[in-house]
């Protein structure tokens, strides 16, 4: 009986427990740009760490998106979008399996979503138990499309984001399979990564990892400033292990480059000859820059100085960045896409830079789900963005435009919970307004709420607790409830998953003179459903209400006639409407 009990409690325990799957990919991939056709072979060695047995693996085959009929095309035409319906067969990227194969066993694909080919299961020829490994051997093709998405091609310039089958994450929640749409972008498991890619010899490469064996192309592409700091013997990488795919030595006009990486959990490159070479270090970081001819805004160090400047920031907020390299491309899609060591931009913009650095840490160090929680992803990112030019200087005003942008949302009642999945937004203008920008608010106020001491406490026990783990909004609430001492559920669970609206009013502001002191009595009222804790300032000093009863007076005595009473005066919370936030005392005669 009490060894049953005790079972079951250890039982009980291993469901909660945190797990992640280990995984470690070997990659033989070579680009044919006469059909911009790239030929590749996987081997995949994947550990079930696990408490279940499995039956199947899921794979992501992203590039699937960019074509006709996938879930992501049949999307946007809801949205009036043709980009990817309307492909042709030249253009539309596709990924195509030739083969797969579990330990000695064919198996056969299987696209249980289609005609959506963005995820694919293969039943295991043997159910993988709790602690056992697994070998899957992988023969692909796969084209980026022309026009550019994350990935994309043009000309001899190639930017391969999500261009392999990608072990999808099997967490507490079971296999992470949604396809890939529109809204909401990464979740990815952790593991090794040993790529080898044969191109044209001329090619300039840019990726995840170190370029342990090979020729980038940096140095002949250097434009100035310090030598490339290849970093070869960052890891220590075993030596090579072909897979067969590639000749013992590369044809003629051709070169290969071995790239490896640890604890990341998505691979991405890029290729362009035309790519010109900057480079740096902050502290044991190597830094590449890899603009194109023409980019007047990237050269001369700028963008090698601003993504010097963001990696020192978020080392500073959290804990150090993590990896050897970080390289910042300027790929062909405006806008940016963050990938573990790599951050692909359209601009050199100072805020898009840091933008994407910040992702280092909240999408690559702190692996959320980002189309289950995409507002830890880009509503944290959004909110550190922010910092960083706080930091730098920048004045409050800087937050005015999002305020005011969420408050008429919120007044028009057009918003949605932020915890939505990302998919289950309204439209794109709901998602992005209630991923990026409603929570980079939610956590200013949380910062104002706990403190900037406190609150930068917090970053720095959710990295010592979770980096290079998968995160969600548990984790993060649990880092500021340690380190403020105290719940903050009231918070999380009132502007993170309700549409709850916070207004605070002046309902009246007296004072009457006694002897020599001055009474001043102001009446708060709260409408809405939502609470903050509010502060009232009275002309030179404030003070911090509870503002949980719809309705509280406070009385002040002081020395001096008081002229003004103020809520929330430095404009932090979502209160809705501010212009009743303000009241000028009405003197009543003294008695
Ligand atoms: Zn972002």
């Amino acid at each position: 009986m009490k060894i049953a009990l005790l079972a079951l409690l250890f039982a009980a325990q291993a469901d909660t427990a945190y797990f992640q799957q280990d995984i470690a990919y070997r990659i033989e991939a070579t680009l044919d740009e006469g059909t911009d056709v790239l030929t590749a072979r996987a081997r995949l060695d994947y550990t079930n760490n696990s408490p279940d047995t499995l039956d199947s693996l899921y794979f992501h085959l992203e590039l699937n998106a960019f074509r006709p009929n996938s879930a992501w095309a049949r999307r946007e035409l809801e949205y009036g979008e043709r980009r990817f319906q309307d492909l042709g067969p030249d253009d539309h990227a596709f990924e195509r399996i030739t083969a797969i194969r579990v330990g000695d066993t064919p198996v056969r694909p299987e696209y249980r979503g289609a005609p959506d080919s963005t995820v694919v299961a293969i039943a295991l020829p043997q159910p993988l138990p709790p602690g056992a490994r697994t070998t899957v051997m992988i023969d692909w093709q796969t084209r980026l499309a022309t026009e550019p998405r994350r990935q994309g091609r043009r000309g001899r310039h190639h930017d391969f984001a999500q261009w392999y089958p990608r072990i999808a994450v099997y967490d507490h929640t079971g296999w992470a399979t949604r396809p890939l749409l529109p809204q909401g972008e990464f979740y990815g498991e952790y593991g090794t990564f040993d790529v080898t890619l044969d191109v044209a010899a001329d090619q300039v490469i840019g990726a995840t990892g170190v370029p342990v064996e090979g020729d980038p192309g940096w140095a002949a592409a250097r434009a100035g400033g310090p030598e490339p700091w290849l970093k070869r013997d960052a890891y220590d990488a075993p030596a090579p292990q072909p897979l067969g795919l590639l000749d013992d030595a590369p044809a003629e006009g051709r070169k290969r480059v071995r790239w490896y990486a640890e604890d990341v959990h998505h691979f991405a490159w890029t290729a362009n000859p035309d790519y010109i070479y900057e480079g740096g270090r902050i502290g044991d970081v190597a830094v590449h820059v890899l603009y194109q001819p023409g980019d007047t805004a990237w050269d001369d160090g700028v963008a090698v100085e601003h993504t010097k400047n963001a990696i020192a920031f978020f080392s500073d907020l959290f804990g150090p960045y993590p990896w050897p390299q970080i390289t910042n491309v300027h790929r062909i899609e405006p806008g940016g896409t963050e990938f573990p060591m790599m951050i692909m931009d359209g601009s050199a913009s100072e805020g898009l830079i840091v933008h994407e650095i910040a992702h280092q840490w909240v999408h690559g160090i702190f692996g959320n789900n980002e189309w289950r929680e995409g507002w830890l992803d880009e509503g944290f990112g959004s909110f550190l963005t922010n910092w960083y030019f706080e930091a730098k200087g920048a004045p409050p005003s800087m937050w005015d435009s999002s305020l005011e942008g969420i408050r008429r949302m919120e007044r028009a009642g057009q918003s949605q919970p932020i915890a939505l999945e990302s998919a289950e937004f309204r439209d794109p203008r709901t998602y992005s307004a209630m991923t990026y920008t409603k929570p980079s608010l939610v956590f200013r106020m949380l910062r104002d709420y706990l403190g900037e001491d406190t609150f930068r406490r917090a970053l720095k026990v959710f990295y010592e607790r979770k980096a290079l783990q998968h995160v969600t909004e548990q984790d993060l609430r649990a880092a500021f409830e340690t380190a403020a001492g105290e719940d903050l559920d009231w918070f999380f669970d009132q502007w993170i998953h309700t549409t709850a609206t916070l207004d605070y009013r002046i309902e009246s502001a007296r004072a009457r003179q006694e002897g020599s002191e001055w009474v001043a009595t102001i009446e708060v009222a709260r409408e809405g459903d939502a609470w903050m804790p509010v502060t009232l300032q009275v002309d030179g000093s404030a003070r911090r209400l509870d503002s949980r009863e719809p309705r509280q007076v406070v009385t002040l005595r002081l020395t001096e006639r008081p002229t003004q009473a103020v809520l929330d005066p430095d404009n932090i919370l979502l209160d809705i409407q501010i212009d009743n936030n303000r009241a000028a005392f009405e003197v009543t005669g003294s008695r």
